[in-house]
């Protein structure tokens, strides 16, 4: 279902609302209005941090310097 972010140039209240119809009139939660207007909703989704090992290649120990 597409959800939509819609802000009201009246009481500039912004609120989420369940979009059907493209041309559907939203009404204000807080005054009543219609003076809604939909915002862009840029929702970043998936919040994926690479995480990226460094193969610590572990140095040799041992120095034989036997005689
Ligand atoms: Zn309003």
């Amino acid at each position: 279902m597409p959800m939509y972010e819609y802000r009201c140039r009246n009481c500039g209240a912004t609120f989420d609302e369940l979009v059907i119809s493209a041309q559907e009139e939203v009404q204000c939660p807080e005054c009543d209005e219609y003076t809604t207007e939909k915002l862009m909703s840029a929702f970043a989704s998936g919040g994926s941090s690479g995480s990226s090992y460094a193969g610590a290649s572990g140095g040799g120990c041992g120095t034989s310097g036997f005689t």
